[in-house]
C-alpha cells in the first residue's frame, strides 16, 4: 500500500496542527507556507536587539486544545497560567485600583465577592450585572437565532447601562471578541462568557507566553514537524489547488488530500468552484477586524504587575513585555487595542500624541521616567468580523469535494477567532481527513 500524501497550505496554528496530526498517522505530509516562517498571525520580529511580538496574545485555562498543542510542540513549560483569575483594573480618573479576581468557590459563585466589591459600579448596578450574567449562562449559544442577535442589544434588554457595559462586559468582550458589545454576535459572546466565566471556576485563569511568540509557536513547530517527517516548504505561496485524477495538485506537487489552512480570502481564491458551499464573495462578507499594539520602552520600571485592564480610558489592556523581549534594563510596555478600525491607519506620531498621555496617566508615570522608544504594530486582518449573523459564513472542515478540507480560526469551530479555535479547526480538518477512505474520491467521480 502506498503512503497517503497530504498537502497542507498555510503554516499558522491551524495548518501546523493539521500537518502534525496527519504525520502522526504515518501520512507523507508537505506543509506550504507563504512567509519565511511558521506561526501565522502569532509571530515576532527583531528591533534594536529586542524580540517584539506582532501583538500580545493570552489564553484561558479552558483553552485545552491549545495547551495540548503546546505540549505536542514540547513548549508547555514556556507559558504560565495564573493560579486564580486575577485582573487588576485601573482607571485614568482614580488612582485606586480595582480587581476582577475569583475565589475558590465553584462557578458562578467564584466571582460573587469580586463583583460585590467592584469599584466602578453602584451597588444596584453590580446586582444587575450578576442577574445578567446568570441569564447569559442560560442563552443557547448553538441556536442560529442567537448568532443573529447583537450582544449589546441583549445586554441593554437585560438592564445593563453604558457604564456596566464599559467597565465589565466590554472589558472582557472587546479583547476576546475583537468587537465592542454593540457590534458582537450574542452567540460568540455567550460562548466566551459561558465557557470562560460561568461554567467552571478555573476556566478563565489567564495564561501567556514567557518567551517570544516566534519561539513558542513557529520555531518549536518547525522542530516538531521536521521530527515527525513533515516536509516544510516556507516561502512557498500556493497559487493553485486543482483536482487531478483521484487526488489533487498543489501548484506542481501531487497529493491524495489537501487541507487549506489559510485566511478566508485565500481559501475562497484557492478552493475550486463549488467546493465551499457559500455564495461567491463570502470571504468579503465575513470580513475582518484589525488589532493595533502600541509599544513603549522606558528607562526604568513603571509597572509592578504583569498586566492590567483599563477603564475610563481609550486604552484597553496593558502588558509588561520586558522578559519576553530580552530587555535587560528598564521596562517594555505593550498596549493591546482590539476592534481598532478607527486607528489602524493613523500615523505613529498622531497615535503617540493622542494615546501616550493616557498610558502615562494609567501607569502613573513620574516626571523622571524617560521614554526611550515608541512604535506601533498593526494587524489589519487580525480576526474575522465577529458581528451578528456570521455563523452562516463560517465554512466547515469538510468541503463538497472529497479530499479537500478547510482549517483556520475563522471556520465553524463555534469558538471566537482565537488560538484555541485555530488549533481546534486543524484537529477537525485532520479528523475529517482520517474519516475518509482514500477510494471515496474515485467512487464519487465515477
Ligand atoms: C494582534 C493579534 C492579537 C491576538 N490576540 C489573541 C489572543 O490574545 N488570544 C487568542 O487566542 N488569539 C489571539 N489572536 C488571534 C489568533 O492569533 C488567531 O486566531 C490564530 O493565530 C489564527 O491562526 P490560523 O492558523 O487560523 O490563521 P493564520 O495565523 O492567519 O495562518 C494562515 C497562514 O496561511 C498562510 N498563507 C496564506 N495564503 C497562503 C498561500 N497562498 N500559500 C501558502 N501559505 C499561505 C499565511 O501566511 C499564514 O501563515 C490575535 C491575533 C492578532 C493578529
Amino acid at each position: 500500500m502506498t503512503t497517503r500524501r497530504v498537502g497542507v497550505v498555510g503554516g499558522g496554528l491551524a495548518g501546523i496542527t493539521a500537518a502534525l496530526r496527519s504525520a502522526d498517522e504515518g501520512f507523507a505530509v508537505t506543509l506550504f507556507e507563504a512567509r519565511p516562517r511558521l506561526g501565522g498571525l502569532t509571530h515576532s520580529f527583531r528591533r534594536d536587539g529586542l524580540w517584539i511580538d506582532n501583538g500580545q496574545h493570552v489564553f484561558l485555562r479552558c483553552c485545552t486544545a491549545y495547551q495540548s498543542f503546546l505540549e505536542r510542540l514540547g513548549v508547555a513549560d514556556q507559558v504560565t497560567v495564573q493560579d486564580r483569575l486575577d485582573v487588576p483594573v485601573r482607571s485614568e480618573l482614580d488612582r485606586r485600583d480595582g480587581r476582577l479576581r475569583r475565589t475558590a468557590l465553584p462557578a458562578p459563585l467564584h466571582l460573587g465577592a469580586t463583583l460585590a466589591r467592584y469599584r466602578w459600579l453602584s451597588r444596584t448596578a453590580r446586582a444587575r450585572v450578576v442577574r445578567a450574567a446568570l441569564a447569559l449562562g442560560r442563552v443557547d449559544r448553538t441556536d442560529p437565532e442567537t448568532d443573529g442577535l447583537s450582544f449589546g442589544d441583549w445586554l441593554t434588554a437585560h438592564g445593563q447601562d453604558q457604564r456596566a457595559i464599559e467597565t465589565v462586559w466590554d472589558l472582557i468582550g472587546i479583547a476576546t471578541l475583537n468587537a465592542p458589545a454593540e457590534r458582537a454576535s450574542l452567540a460568540l459572546a455567550a460562548t466566551v462568557f459561558q465557557l470562560g466565566l460561568l461554567e467552571s471556576a478555573a476556566a478563565a485563569d489567564i495564561g501567556w507566553s514567557l518567551v517570544p511568540l516566534q519561539e513558542l509557536h513557529g520555531d518549536a513547530a518547525l522542530r516538531a514537524l521536521t521530527a515527525a517527517g513533515v516536509r516544510v516548504r516556507t516561502r512557498s505561496r500556493v497559487r493553485e489547488v486543482v483536482p487531478a485524477g483521484d487526488g489533487w495538485t498543489v501548484d506542481d506537487a501531487a497529493f491524495d488530500d489537501v487541507v487549506l489552512a489559510v485566511p478566508p480570502a485565500a481559501a475562497e481564491r484557492l478552493a475550486p468552484a463549488g467546493a465551499i458551499e457559500l455564495e461567491p464573495g463570502w470571504a468579503d462578507e465575513l470580513g475582518s477586524t484589525p488589532i493595533v499594539n502600541l509599544h513603549a520602552i522606558y528607562d526604568r520600571v513603571v509597572l509592578g504587575e504583569s498586566f492590567f485592564a483599563a477603564v475610563d480610558s481609550p486604552l484597553q489592556w496593558v502588558f509588561d513585555r520586558t522578559r519576553q523581549a530580552g530587555l535587560k534594563q528598564g521596562q517594555y510596555i505593550a498596549v493591546s487595542l482590539s476592534a481598532a478600525d478607527d486607528i489602524v491607519d493613523t500615523p505613529v506620531p498622531v497615535l503617540r500624541d493622542r494615546l501616550l498621555p493616557h498610558l502615562e496617566r494609567l501607569l502613573r508615570i513620574t516626571a523622571e521616567a524617560r521614554l526611550l522608544d515608541f512604535f506601533v504594530t498593526r494587524e489589519r486582518h487580525a480576526t474575522f468580523r465577529q458581528r451578528p449573523g456570521t455563523a452562516g459564513l463560517r465554512a466547515s472542515a469538510r468541503t463538497a469535494l472529497p479530499g479537500l478540507y478547510l482549517a483556520g480560526a475563522w471556520t465553524d469551530t463555534g469558538w471566537p477567532a482565537t488560538m484555541e479555535g485555530a488549533v481546534r479547526s486543524g484537529e477537525a480538518a485532520a479528523a475529517a481527513l482520517l474519516a475518509r477512505r482514500p477510494a471515496e474520491r474515485r467512487e464519487a467521480v465515477l
